[in-house]
């Protein structure tokens, strides 16, 4: 089943809304009228708003870096589904390798917001990857199985719908060291394994795996080549209207 690629940037903490209205400026004429894959953008959360705006007549999508599980409450500081959604994001990212390396997150709060984003439709961009100690130790595989088990925990196929992958070698991000295709094939065909023991094999087919670690323009189209690598997340490489363009049309 052929499965339409997903362009995904994630800024991380840069840009003012001011520097988010310039890079749609500048970024949308370059990708008008792309309509192979989709795209979209998580910028931080303050950036939201005027992302929507600029983005409103093209097909760009808008999403969140990270979301909080429970709907409203005394959490100082945090951000519901619900609210990202009514801001216009339709995506949003889950357990990014940052999140869990400087701001706790586990296995179980990816579990949390996966079901938080399912219940509200966003299309949830869960990240899993090793780190460099356990891909030399050999523990890839185990630690991919055990990301995806505890993420998918109590999750139903029916509920799963959007649900989107992003295999990110932690050694990978933001190092200039990527993943060459058949590493990330290798780990694509895993993840989607796993997910067909969860869901089933008909949902793990059509469900999009990306992956994210130095993905830009020079290495897109070997990457993007390869079969089992259904889009991309996108760090450093996204910041730039050109660049990410160039990945986008690789
Ligand atoms: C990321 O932030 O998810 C990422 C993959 O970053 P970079 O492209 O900079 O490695």
């Amino acid at each position: 089943m052929a499965r339409k690629k997903l362009m995904a940037a994630n800024w991380k903490m840069y840009k003012t809304p001011d520097q988010a209205r310039d890079f749609f400026h500048n970024f949308l004429p370059l990708v008008a009228g792309h309509g192979r894959d989709e795209i979209v953008v998580c910028p931080p959360f303050v950036d939201i708003r005027a992302s929507v705006e600029s983005s409103k007549n093209s097909s760009v999508s808008i999403g969140g870096q990270n979301l909080y599980w429970e709907k409203e409450g005394a959490y100082t500081g945090e951000i519901s589904a619900t609210m990202l959604v009514a801001t216009g994001c339709t995506h949003v990212i889950i357990g990014h390798s940052e999140r869990r390396e400087y701001f706790g997150e586990t296995d179980d709060t990816v579990n949390l917001k996966l079901k938080a984003a399912l219940e509200a439709d966003l299309t949830p961009i869960v990240c899993v990857g090793e780190v460099l100690e356990e891909r030399e130790a050999g523990l890839t595989e185990d630690v991919l199985r055990r990301q995806c088990v505890r993420a998918f925990h109590a999750v139903s196929t029916k509920k799963a719908g959007k649900l989107v992958i992003a295999y990110e070698p932690v050694w990978a991000i933001g190092t200039g060291k990527t993943a060459t295709p058949r590493m990330a094939a290798d780990a694509h065909r895993l993840i989607r394994g796993e997910a067909a023991k969860t869901f089933g094999e008909e949902f793990a087919n059509s469900m999009r795996i990306l992956y994210g670690g130095s993905v830009k323009p020079e290495n897109a189209k070997a990457l993007m080549s390869e079969g089992e690598i259904d889009g991309a997340l996108v760090g450093g490489a996204s910041l730039d209207p050109k660049s990410f363009a160039a990945v986008v049309k690789y």
